[in-house]
């Protein structure tokens, strides 16, 4: 809930609305985990409030519970957080000089099951809600005691089969937190026909559409798209980047392309140059990611030598690129790693 939803809620309890303006001060500033830790707050109307849980159950005010935490060496620390309903999803604070990137879930599983992605063998379990998407930002600015300065919807899940909650999400992070759009990105491997919505329903709910999309290609070609993507059979290369383009027209946003390095699969110098040909006339960004390996999947990381050439070889064609440092390793690094080492033990105990 913003500002003005929880003075209505003060209000419609028969509060003053400024309890709503200390709730959100609590909530969001303050980061209360509980009604009782809002101690500015009436007591007696607390003892109510508890006394009658709200309709179709829960806490009034309640975040998701810390099952795990895994700190690297570099700082970057990852969180296993349970949900009210027992399941259990991650999220990662990646900290640099003067920032902390949060990498946020926005499902618990993922139905896209890229071959190379953790997340992806254990399927779908649900969609995250507003609350359960913000929740993460604030653990790990509580753990880590440091404000954060940009998110990346990157975690757990496929963003665009979840529009309405993220870019709720989005909003409350700009709004009640005091977040920049500029700093937040929204990654998506492609679900056909929700690129112009995303646009469209942006605009409509944010009044502009500043978030950076990120889109993961991974692959020059629709054939080796298919096969590290079974999804992409469903959605042809060209029609991809028809909605990409259709997205910078209606949002006047760059896009940026994600591609993951496999070694000796896409890594290849032909492979750089069909990539450069396949983004010719694209204002882009390609972010090159070497493959952190998972555990059920024998792909390669790719040697620095095929990572600096590929690079260069994008840089020839004049296509702006940079390579993602791999941040802490030794925290389970791979998206949904941890998860799936811990999760089902962890919510069990
Ligand atoms: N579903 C969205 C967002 C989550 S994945 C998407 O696919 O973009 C975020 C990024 O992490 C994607 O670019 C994805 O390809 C990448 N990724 C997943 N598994 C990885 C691995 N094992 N090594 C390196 N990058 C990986």
């Amino acid at each position: 809930m913003g500002l003005s939803s929880l003075e209505q809620w003060a209000q419609s309890q028969g509060q003053a609305a400024f309890r709503g303006r200390q709730l959100h001060d609590w909530l969001y500033a303050k980061g209360a985990r509980s009604l009782e830790a809002i101690s500015v707050l009436p007591k007696d109307w607390r003892a109510q409030l508890q006394a009658e849980p709200p309709e179709g159950g829960g806490d009034w005010i309640g975040r998701s519970s810390e099952l795990h935490r895994s700190v690297a060496r570099d700082g970057t620390t990852k969180l296993l957080l349970g949900t009210a309903d027992g399941l259990t999803l991650e999220t990662v604070g990646i900290p640099a000089t003067d920032r902390l990137t949060i990498c946020v879930s926005s499902q618990v599983g993922c139905p896209m099951a890229c071959r190379f992605c953790a997340t992806g063998k254990g399927g779908l379990q649900r969609s995250l809600a507003v609350h359960e998407i913000v929740d993460q930002v604030l653990s790990v600015r509580e753990v880590m005691d440091q404000r954060p300065s940009h998110v990346v919807f990157m975690g757990m899940g496929e963003p665009l089969l979840n529009i309405d909650a993220v870019l709720a999400a989005i909003d409350c992070l700009c709004t009640d937190l005091g977040m920049a759009q500029r700093q937040i990105t929204v990654s998506t491997v492609g679900v056909p026909k929700t690129l112009p919505t995303l646009a469209e329903r942006a605009l409509e709910r944010l009044g502009r559409a500043q978030f950076t999309l990120a889109v993961s290609l991974h692959a020059p070609d629709q054939r080796l798209r298919e096969e590290l993507i079974p999804t992409a059979h469903a959605y042809p290369l060209e029609a991809l980047l028809e909605d990409c383009r259709r997205y910078v027209a209606i949002t006047g946003r760059r896009v940026s392309f994600e591609y993951i390095l496999l070694g000796g699969l896409n890594d290849r110098p032909q492979q750089a140059e069909a990539l450069a040909q396949l983004l010719r006339g694209f204002q882009s960004h390609v972010n090159l990611i070497p493959y952190n390996p998972i555990e059920e999947e024998e792909f390669q990381r790719p040697t620095q030598e095929a990572v600096a050439a590929f690079k260069a070889g994008l840089e020839r064609r004049h296509v702006a690129v940079s390579v993602r440092a791999s941040r802490g390793l030794d925290a389970d690094a791979a998206c949904g790693q941890l998860r799936r080492r811990l999760g089902d033990t962890l919510q069990a105990a």
